[in-house]
């Protein structure tokens, strides 16, 4: 039996667990809608690292990476419309199509993907030489597009999510709390977007520079600079219009509710399961403030991001700051993660 080199997550006895580089047995189709792919490239993602600490569940033997593109190999025989040799980029989260939050045009909330169905995570991703998917979750790439680039398509569509539902306008302040790697996806894509000024609150250094370099106007660092006073200074006339949590803690969340501008959006985008709050109602009530959730993409935001790349509106050069081989990514994709200088990661399988 053919094996190939996989990143494998082993659920420890607590929570969280190992990831170890292994060989498995190459996957094969079995249902007539699958598709077999050739991974060439797949990002790492900060909840790869969570998932490993324990703050995201996955399942125990899954391969990881969820962030991943390829060739197609082999098509199952329903297959009509993608042929051997299309590049193509996988949506993790599959979706039905039928449950109520699908049929209301809600389908990053499907139903049956809160049952735990994501590639990556809860079933085999793309730390991977190969990987079988239905032909449902699969986005056709256009010939020219490079495949390392096409890995930012899972994430940047996120972003592109996120954007669109903060409904950014020409005079707006927009304050991005957090320059991680998705902070810093969000802040290139709203940087491409006429807005009065972009505002990144970050306490690391290396993060607050490439913040700059990736189109934020002005950096805060909260741990030397008192946040609410830069922000009155900054915007001349008082709050953000904007703020996006790309954190979600509760420090960073109280943070925002102290900077709004009266009929602010707060978007939270960063992901904590234990972070707790205060907010008082009437803070929301009197001045006519929005808080709300963007959770990963639809897809028409995944088509959005491909066009971004394929047109080289994004900086993709920028966003992408290591390629690494595939039986690197723990020894050294996961390292430079920790010590968080880099945008994004890609293996290449
Ligand atoms: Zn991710
Ligand atoms: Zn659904």
């Amino acid at each position: 039996m053919e094996k190939m080199l996989a990143a494998v997550f082993h659920k420890g006895d607590t929570q969280g667990g190992d990831i170890i580089l292994e060989e498995v047995e190459l996957p094969r189709i079995t249902k007539s809608d699958h598709v077999l792919l050739e991974i060439k490239a797949c990002g790492i993602c900060g909840t790869d690292l969570k998932i490993m600490e324990g703050g995201h569940p996955a399942n125990d033997n899954t391969i990881l990476g969820h962030e991943f593109a390829g060739i197609v190999r082999e098509v199952g025989e329903s297959v009509q419309d993608l042929e051997i040799g299309d590049k193509v980029v996988a949506d993790p989260n599959e979706k039905c199509g039928y449950c109520i939050n699908c049929r209301r045009g809600l389908s990053s909330l499907c139903e049956y993907m809160a049952t735990g169905t994501t590639f990556g995570i809860f079933q085999n991703g793309g730390f991977a030489k190969y990987c079988v998917v239905p032909r449902s979750v699969l986005f056709k790439l256009p010939e020219n597009i490079d495949l390392t680039a096409a890995a930012l398509v899972e994430p940047l569509s996120c972003a592109i999510h996120c954007h669109n539902l903060a409904d950014v306008k020409e005079p707006d302040n927009v304050v991005v709390i957090g320059a991680g790697p998705m902070g810093l996806i969000i802040q290139s894509v709203i940087s491409m977007h006429p807005i009065k000024r972009l505002i990144c609150i970050e306490i690391d250094n290396w993060r607050g520079q490439k913040a700059l370099e990736l189109g934020a106007d002005h950096l805060i660092n909260p741990e030397s600079q008192d946040v609410k006073s830069e922000i009155t200074r900054i915007t001349e006339r008082g709050m953000a219009d904007v703020i996006i949590d790309a954190v979600g803690i509760s420090d960073t969340f109280e943070m925002a509710t102290k900077i709004w501008a009266p009929g602010a959006r707060l978007i939270c985008f960063g992901q904590d399961y234990n972070a707790e709050a205060k907010i008082k109602p009437n803070d929301i009530v009197r001045y006519q403030r929005k808080i709300m959730g963007s959770y990963i993409g639809y897809p028409e935001d995944f088509l959005d991001a491909i066009e971004l790349i394929v047109n080289k509106a994004i900086k993709v050069n920028k966003l992408i700051t290591a390629t690494i081989p595939l039986d690197e990514v723990l020894s050294s994709g996961f390292k430079i993660m920790k010590e968080r200088k880099c945008v994004k990661i890609i293996a290449l399988p």
